[in-house]
């Protein structure tokens, strides 16, 4: 008879949990790294009246569907956003866990995803990827590279052909367009994907993204005819490598059946 303490429900209720607690952190990092305030001083305040949020109603979706969503003291609306990203926290940990299991492997992804998820939202919302994040994922992705079978050479190589494919395409940009098309925080955010992807992975999502990107600005009517429009790049940047982290394996056999 499978432990308890062994059963595989056991370990996805608990990389559930683990998620929902980081997708709590991630609500406090998607607010405060964009405005340049320490995320972890002051602890979290309800903006309305200022009160800190005390433990028992800082508890990942119970305490939001408890309040119903509004502060306890002067009753000011929480938005959904925090529950919802709460609930992707934890759905990015138990993708990772699912992706590699109960190891090094899957906390590399576990981990991997929810910087993903942090830098989509703070960049769709404020255009911006901030160094902090992407930096810590550069280091992350190099140690925990080894342990996941990518190796540190792997990690190293895929850093370097990240960041660089993004500098050779927005000098080229400026070259032919005399513009800036896009920017450090874009460099900073492959070279994350390539420490955790390798190179095969990260070049998969610098396609993936450029992909994304053009069917939103069509379908959303962003695209201008000049393609002077600003497009939050690293959103879709992140959502393509976060497909080419759990499904890029199964879409390179499915292309190997076509060709
Ligand atoms: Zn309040």
């Amino acid at each position: 008879m499978l432990n308890v303490v062994e059963s595989p429900w056991t370990i996805a209720a608990l990389a559930g949990w683990l998620g929902l607690c980081f997708g709590s952190f991630s609500n406090v990092l998607i607010h405060r790294l964009p405005r340049n305030e320490s995320v972890v001083r002051p602890r979290s305040h309800c903006p309305g009246c200022g009160k800190t949020v005390s433990w028992y109603d800082n508890i990942p979706v119970l305490s939001w569907i408890l309040l119903r969503g509004r502060c306890r003291g002067c009753g000011t609306p929480i938005s959904v956003r925090y529950l919802l990203v709460e609930v992707a926290g934890s759905g990015c940990f138990l993708a990772g866990w699912w992706f590699g299991g109960f190891s090094a492997a899957g906390l590399s992804a576990a981990i991997f995803l929810l910087l993903l998820l942090d830098i989509a939202i703070i960049d769709w919302q404020h255009m911006i990827i901030p160094h902090t994040l992407t930096l810590a994922g550069m280091i992350i992705g190099l140690l925990l590279g080894h342990f996941a079978g990518l190796g540190l050479d792997g990690a190293i190589l895929g850093l370097l052909v990240g960041s660089g494919s993004i500098l050779v395409v927005s000098y080229g940009y400026k070259f032919f367009r005399g513009v800036v098309g896009m920017g450090g925080g874009d460099v900073m955010l492959m070279g994350m994907v390539g420490a955790f992807l390798g190179i095969w992975g990260v070049l998969g999502t610098l396609f993936g993204g450029a992909l994304l990107g053009s069917v939103y600005a069509v379908t959303a009517g962003r695209g201008t005819v000049d393609g002077s429009a600003k497009l939050p790049f690293g959103t879709f940047l992140s959502l393509a490598a976060a497909i080419v982290l759990l499904f890029g394996g199964t879409i390179f056999r499915w292309y190997l059946t076509l060709v």
